[in-house]
């Protein structure tokens, strides 16, 4: 199947081409006939499965269609964040570049020039609005948003919007929408709260289900298993077999993040580290510089395990095994987006390897061991508990007659900071040349 059968408007068609789509990803075949059709949907559908041009072009079709006033707001796209909205909206940009069609992304935290343009956009209209909750209801509140004539609502990770305690601002926004629309609801896990909540805004639905917690197939997908000692030299050993230009590595803890950051700058790498001590400048920097492939190492929180879009990593490595199946998915897909291929390599410490042979089992998978360098002595054996001293079921975490040739970085059994422990931000990159702001967090 390729996009020609859709019959898109030759100008959305052309920004396909620009795009360089070739075909529809799975989720894009599903999605667009049923909407193009007017068919409420709800998709179970995780990001780096295409699923925003799986809304944005039927409806950007539809919009380029049909009889409009330019006075209204057409679309509504609510979103949980702030860096989903920018990147959404960076999105709609390119899908919009050989058409008239307007957009504008509202979300907190602006300055007071970004109020003003959004209230100009709302109260004088535009096409397509892409909103965080919170801030829509503020423009709300004021009485001049102009969606009376609205005609598409998309809930996109409704299911994030939910854990982050928007359920009562989403029913406020939709009170003020005509009963008449169609409605779309995306969501990369579906708990009971959103079957509810799709029970009381959808009618009829259309109902499609991508495959969740499976990483593409297109990553190869391979794992040490180390004391933590043996972490950097692995690393090193990695860095040294290939000339990778695009490496992001996950911690899960910041301190573990700037640590290892150090402990590569030291050794000669050229990597930088992202956390959520750094400001919003510094982390904007950070992120053009990798995205633009001037810095071949990125040493990152989980902060980026959702969303981040850039394109051609080449590897990534999970210094630590993330908590959960959904995060190691969320973790590797960042290198192999939209098929292209990538290498996703995991160091599993004795106190994870139960957790990693959770994460084995849910994505449908035993991956592969490599080998340890010789140089680097015997690693713990995968699969065995190993008693440490004066405790009960932990692991060793040193190699047997081995002097450890590096420092461990700190414990990553410390409890999280507080602030780590609230929904995760998105990362959203903005393509060069765009100053959007690009906060964290809302
Ligand atoms: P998303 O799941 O919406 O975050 O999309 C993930 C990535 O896939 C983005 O970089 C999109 O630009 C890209 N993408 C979306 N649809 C296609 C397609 N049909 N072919 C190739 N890449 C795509």
């Amino acid at each position: 199947m390729d996009f020609s059968s859709f019959n898109f408007h030759p100008s959305l068609q052309e920004s396909i081409d620009l795009a360089g789509y070739k075909k529809p990803t799975p989720i894009q075949e599903k999605a667009i006939p049923i909407i193009l059709e007017g068919r409420d949907l709800i998709a179970c559908a995780q990001t780096g499965t295409g699923k925003t041009a799986a809304f944005l072009l039927p409806v950007l079709n539809k919009l380029l269609q049909e009889d409009h006033k330019d006075s209204e707001v057409h679309a509504l796209i609510m979103v949980p964040t702030r860096e989903l909205a920018v990147q959404i909206s960076s999105h709609l940009d390119g899908l919009t570049y050989f058409s008239s069609i307007s957009s504008i992304a509202v979300y907190g935290g602006g300055d007071g020039g970004s109020f003003v343009r959004e209230k100009q956009a709302l109260s004088n209209g535009v096409d397509i609005v892409v909103a965080t909750p919170g801030k829509l209801i503020s423009h709300l509140n004021m009485g001049y948003v102009k969606m009376k004539e609205l005609k598409y609502l998309i809930l996109d990770e409704a299911d994030r919007m939910l854990d982050m305690g928007f359920h009562d601002d989403i029913m406020r926004i939709i009170s003020h929408l005509p009963e008449k629309r169609q409605t779309l609801l995306f969501s990369a896990t579906m708990p009971p709260k959103i079957l509810q909540l799709s029970k009381t805004i959808l009618k009829d639905p259309g109902e499609i289900s991508i495959a969740l917690s499976k990483p593409p197939e297109t990553i190869k997908q391979s794992a040490y298993v180390v004391y933590d000692t043996q972490k950097m030299g692995v690393i090193q050993h990695v860095l040294a077999e290939q000339p990778y230009t695009s490496v992001l590595i996950f911690c899960s803890k910041k301190q573990t993040v700037k640590q290892l950051t150090a402990q590569l700058q030291k050794k000669g790498y050229k990597a930088k580290d992202i956390h959520s001590d750094l400001d919003q400048t510094q982390r904007e920097d950070v992120l053009l510089e990798f995205a633009s492939k001037r810095l071949p190492i990125l040493v990152a929180t989980d902060i980026l395990s959702r969303g981040i879009d850039i394109d051609q990593i080449e590897l990534v490595i999970n210094y630590d095994v993330p908590p959960d199946g959904e995060d190691y998915v969320h973790r590797i897909g960042r290198t192999a987006r939209a098929e292209t291929k990538g290498t996703a390599i995991t160091l599993i410490n004795p106190d994870d390897q139960f957790k990693f042979q959770r994460i084995e089992k849910l994505i449908g998978k035993t991956v592969e061991k490599a080998a340890l360098p010789a140089s680097l002595g015997e690693g713990p054996v995968y699969g065995q508990r190993e008693k440490k001293e004066g405790s009960k079921k932990t692991f060793s975490s040193q190699p047997k007659g081995k002097k450890s040739s590096a420092a461990p970085i700190a414990n990553d059994r410390k409890p999280a900071p507080v602030a780590s422990n609230g929904p995760r931000p998105k990362i959203a990159i903005i393509k060069k040349g765009t100053e959007n702001n690009l906060p964290l967090s809302e």
